[in-house]
Parts: structure tokens; C-alpha cells; sequence
């Protein structure tokens, strides 16, 4: 008995096994398809495979594979594999189709019911209720299987103890891996990320400092020429337009190191109210140019301490995303909305334009990552490395061609 039990934990662990080895580094849809295909070949290989016991029951860990894509997967996912469940049990034939058909359908019916909730939880909650999950669906069957039996001896119990002990055991274990598995990924994301932010805004701080000196002495060389008698007035216009170009280099230059790091000056502690109404205000005529209505309401009084330029920079870089996107669509309305929940500032942006699918939004934030003709592809680098610097997190939801909502939550 013991042997077929390693045997069964052999062949859920398989599936963990393949995830870590082929597939850690490529998070993607077909990646659901693949894990719900070998759950099934799991949980098929567990009922080919039942445990034996010395009194002469069987039970096998069907439903362990089951209750895990159920509540990771919900519903959509875990249809396949009731149906094949109950399609393999009918032709494995006996009195137990009927019951067991039943029982999966009760099981199918409540689970996947709370998997909405389950994957909101932390890791190890989700450890404590998916292996609550597998005891209390196989101590209903039991209770079932007691009373159809109607007596109940000491057997039965000897069953409900091998039985409940082993799914315990299985479903934490399986769980406990699963969930190292998930933080792994979860921290190997977030150091590449913070990387590529420290790799760029070192990198523009140094540029642009070393730049930012020549174009100060070039400038107030051009400036006394300008002021010399020795030159006709056609040259004094060139020396205008040079001064007026280099202007504009300076400042590129100083929106870069702003970006680079926060500057003692900048920092204030305040609701973010002057800076929305600020950029709001700057933004309205290129939202009028686009045919773009622009909604914006207010209603925080939570305060925090921020750079305010970078602020600035970073809800104009969103802003200006949100109305491009709806250029193409000849119009739409950008819905700013900023306010409080539970010590949190709530900033909400969203645009009625072309949207994006679920890869372009995991590219978001990468260097020179652009969809656009004259795009830089610095926006939303500079946005993620702004909302970082406050310690915010941002979440985007988007649908392509229906559009798409940047929600920003910064702790207080
Ligand atoms: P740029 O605007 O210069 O292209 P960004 O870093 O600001 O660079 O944006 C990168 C890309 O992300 C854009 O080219 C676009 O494809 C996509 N993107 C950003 N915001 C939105 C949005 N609100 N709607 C649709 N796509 C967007
Ligand atoms: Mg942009």
C-alpha cells in the first residue's frame, strides 16, 4: 500500500516537476492550457492507479489534481477535466459510475465557486484552505459512502483515517511546492525590473550631468555674442535661434535628471491635488486637438511626501498615452479620478482607446518599448520608476480595441 501511495505522490508531483523545469521563464496562455492537459493525465493516472488497502477498500487522489485546478483555474479550467473524470470512470464501468458522477458534479459545482477568492489570498492561507478543501471534500464523500453502506465498523474508520491522513499530507506538500514555485517567479520579476530601472535612470543621471555643463558654457558664450555690436542683425538671429534650441536641449536634459533621481527642492507633502490640477490643465489642449473629452474628480485628503516634478512628469506621460491611444480612434474621454481607500491614494486613468492585449501589457515599462511612430518608448519607464519611488504599485486593465485603465495605489 505504501508503494502505490509514493506511487500516486509520484505522479502529482510530475506536473510541479515539468513547470519548474520547462516552463518557469515563460509565463504565457498556453502555459494554463498545458498545466490543466497534464492535471488531467495526473489525475487519470491516480484512478488507473488506486491505493489498496490491507482490508481489501481502495481510494485513490483523484480529487486532489481536481480541487487544485478547480480553485487556481475556476470553472473554465476545470470542465475538461470533470468530464474526462466521469467520462474515464464510465468506461472503467461498475456499480460506482452513478455516485461518483454525482459527487463530482457537487464538488465541480462549489469549488470552482470560490476560486475568485482563493487567488486573492496570500501564500499561506491558500496553503490552509486548498488543503481544508481537500479533506472536507473527501470526508463528505466519506460520510456518503457511510451511510450507503450503513454500517459502520471499524474498517470504515481505519478507511477514513488512511484516507483523510494521506490527502492532508499530499495536498499541503503539493501546495507548499506550488506556492514556492509562484513567490520564485513573483521575485524573479520584481529584481528584473527594479534592475532595468536602476540600469536606466543611472545611466540618464550620469548623461545627462555630463551634458547638462557644456550646454551651460555654450549658452552664456552665445548669450555675450549676442550682445556684441561687431555682429550684423541677420547673425544676431542665428544666435537667437541657437540660444532658443540649446533652451530646449536644457531642458530634455533636466526632465531626464529629474527622472533620474528625486531632488531635495522637489519634495513636498501634500494631497497631490495642486499636481493633477496642474497637469490636467496642461494637458486639456492636446485633448482638445484629439477631440478628447477629459473627466477628472478629486476627492483625496490623504497626504504623502513626493517629488513633485516627477509626479507631474509621470501622471502627463499617462495622460498623454491615455489620449494617443484614442487618437487613432478619433476621440474618446480620459477619466482621471483620484481618491482614498484604507490609507491608500487611489489614482485612476483611464482612456476609451485601442487598448492592449495581455503581452503588450506585460511589456509596458520596458526601455524604447514603443507601439508608436515617433514614440520613445521612455513614458512609462519613467512612470513605473516615478510610482516605485513612492513605494505605489500600478495595476493596468486593458481590453484591446475597448480601452484602458491605469490604476495607482500609493500607501500613506
Ligand atoms: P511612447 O508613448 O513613446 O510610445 P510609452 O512608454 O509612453 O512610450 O508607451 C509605450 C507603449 O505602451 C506605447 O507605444 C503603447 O503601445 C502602449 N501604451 C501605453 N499606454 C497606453 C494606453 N493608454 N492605451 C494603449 N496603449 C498604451
Ligand atoms: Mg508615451
Amino acid at each position: 500500500m505504501f508503494e502505490t501511495l509514493l506511487l500516486n505522490f509520484l505522479f502529482l508531483l510530475f506536473p510541479v516537476l515539468i513547470v519548474v523545469i520547462f516552463f518557469e521563464n515563460k509565463a504565457n496562455r498556453y502555459n494554463n492550457k498545458i498545466l490543466v492537459a497534464m492535471s488531467a493525465v495526473t489525475m487519470l493516472l491516480c484512478i488507473a492507479k488506486p491505493i489498496q488497502l490491507d482490508m481489501g477498500f481502495i481510494f485513490d487522489l483523484r480529487y486532489v489534481p481536481f480541487i487544485l485546478v478547480a480553485l487556481f483555474g475556476g470553472y473554465k479550467n476545470v470542465f475538461p477535466l470533470y468530464v474526462l473524470l466521469n467520462v474515464y470512470r464510465f468506461y472503467v464501468g461498475g456499480a460506482g459510475f452513478l455516485p461518483s458522477f454525482l459527487f463530482s458534479t457537487a464538488v465541480v459545482l462549489a469549488v470552482p465557486f470560490f476560486s475568485k477568492r482563493f487567488i486573492r489570498l496570500r501564500a499561506n492561507r491558500r496553503i490552509v484552505w486548498a488543503t481544508a478543501a481537500a479533506v472536507l471534500t473527501m470526508g463528505i464523500y466519506l460520510v456518503v459512502l457511510g451511510l450507503m453502506k450503513g454500517t459502520l465498523d471499524s474498517q470504515f474508520w481505519l478507511l477514513t483515517l488512511y484516507a483523510l491522513t494521506t490527502h492532508v499530507m499530499v495536498m499541503s506538500i503539493l501546495m507548499i511546492l506550488i506556492e514556492q514555485i509562484i513567490t520564485n517567479i513573483k521575485n524573479r520579476d520584481r529584481i528584473l525590473h527594479s534592475e532595468r530601472l536602476n540600469v536606466v535612470s543611472e545611466l540618464a543621471a550620469s548623461v545627462s550631468h555630463e551634458i547638462r555643463n557644456p550646454l551651460t558654457v555654450t549658452s552664456g558664450f552665445l548669450q555675450l555674442l549676442k550682445k556684441s555690436n561687431n555682429i550684423s542683425p541677420q547673425e544676431k538671429d542665428y544666435v537667437e535661434l541657437s540660444l532658443q534650441e540649446l533652451n530646449r536641449a536644457e531642458k530634455i536634459v533636466s526632465d531626464f535628471l529629474s527622472f533620474a533621481k528625486p531632488q531635495f527642492g522637489n519634495m513636498v507633502h501634500s494631497n497631490l491635488r495642486a499636481e493633477a490640477e496642474y497637469t490636467k490643465n496642461i494637458i486639456m489642449p492636446f485633448a482638445a486637438i484629439h477631440k478628447v473629452e477629459v473627466q477628472f474628480t478629486f476627492s483625496n485628503t490623504l497626504n504623502t511626501s513626493y517629488d513633485k516634478n516627477q509626479i507631474q512628469q509621470c501622471l502627463i506621460n499617462l495622460y498623454k498615452n491615455g489620449i494617443e491611444a484614442m487618437k487613432e480612434k478619433g476621440g474618446g474621454t480620459l477619466t482621471i479620478d483620484i481618491s482614498e481607500k484604507k490609507q491608500h491614494i487611489l489614482i485612476s486613468i483611464g482612456d476609451t482607446g485601442i487598448g492592449m492585449t495581455k503581452d503588450e501589457i506585460t511589456r509596458l515599462g520596458k526601455p524604447y518599448y514603443s507601439t508608436k511612430k515617433e514614440g520613445t518608448g521612455l513614458g512609462m519607464l519613467m512612470v513605473y520608476s516615478a510610482v516605485n519611488k513612492v513605494k505605489g504599485v500600478i495595476d493596468v486593465k486593458s481590453e484591446k480595441g475597448k480601452g484602458t485603465t491605469f490604476l495607482i495605489k500609493i500607501p500613506v
